[in-house]
């Protein structure tokens, strides 16, 4: 790569909302040998295939030291809804697949759910569901800053090769990641905020849902999921 192509990157991680970049350690220099390159410049024709060929068998950071699977995203590629998570918890880990565990049952009874209720003809398949960290944080921590910026580099790919009408972010750390500032779910949720061009609604984690002590954050789950649902699919 030469120093204008480096530029050209750089700005264009720049674009993306990146303030740091991070340098691989160079040694051992067996293990640089094996790593991907870094993605292309330019996510126009991009594709979730090229994404998950780029991602390759990761070591950018430390969350492949205990990861079984990569749990890079599932459901339509062509999906006008996505939903964004923190990370994979053991059974994602297990599975490969993004809530698969209790959380995600409880999401998926949502989705279907609400859209049932509300006359919307939609499952889980329809829409596309990812995290913004793709390995399992050890004892299902929230990833650290830096893991969410090297792999946020795959969430925002993700996001703009899918081109889905809205977002819907679970949790605070997803939050974080798509819009950045400190503000958790509690502040965030009920209005529209942007990733970019796209529209973004902040709703609680489903994880969080299943405590029973929240009754009033299950109900307002429940509107931010009829808003996004109305807001993509009438
Ligand atoms: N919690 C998440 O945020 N993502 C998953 O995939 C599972 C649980």
């Amino acid at each position: 790569m030469d120093a204008r192509e480096l530029r050209q990157q750089l700005e264009f991680y720049r674009d993306l909302g990146f303030k740091e970049i991070y340098r691989r350690d160079p040694s051992p220099l067996t293990q640089m040998a094996t790593l991907p390159p870094l993605p292309g410049i330019a996510p126009s024709g991009d594709s979730l295939p090229r994404i998950i060929e780029d991602i390759g068998d990761c070591h950018r950071c430390r969350l492949h030291e205990k990861r079984h699977t990569i749990v890079f995203g599932v459901g339509n590629e062509k999906a006008r809804l996505v939903f964004v998570g923190d990370g994979p918890g053991a059974d994602e880990d297990a599975q490969g697949i993004p809530f698969v565990g209790r959380a995600g049952q409880l999401l998926t009874q949502m989705i279907e759910g609400t859209a049932k209720k509300e006359g919307i003809p939609l499952l889980r398949a329809d829409v596309y569901i990812c995290n913004v960290v793709k390995c399992r944080p050890p004892e299902n921590r929230n990833p650290e800053p830096d893991e969410m910026e090297i792999c946020g580099q795959f969430l925002f790919r993700q996001l703009s090769a899918i081109q889905p009408k809205a977002l819907c972010a679970l949790g605070s750390v997803a939050a974080k990641a798509l819009l950045g500032g400190k503000d958790g779910v509690t502040k965030l949720r009920g209005r529209w905020h942007k990733w970019r061009d796209i529209p973004v609604i902040v709703t609680y984690h489903p994880s969080y849902l299943l405590r029973a002590y929240n009754q009033d954050a299950k109900r307002e789950a429940w509107e931010d999921l009829k808003k996004v649902l109305h807001f993509v699919y009438d």
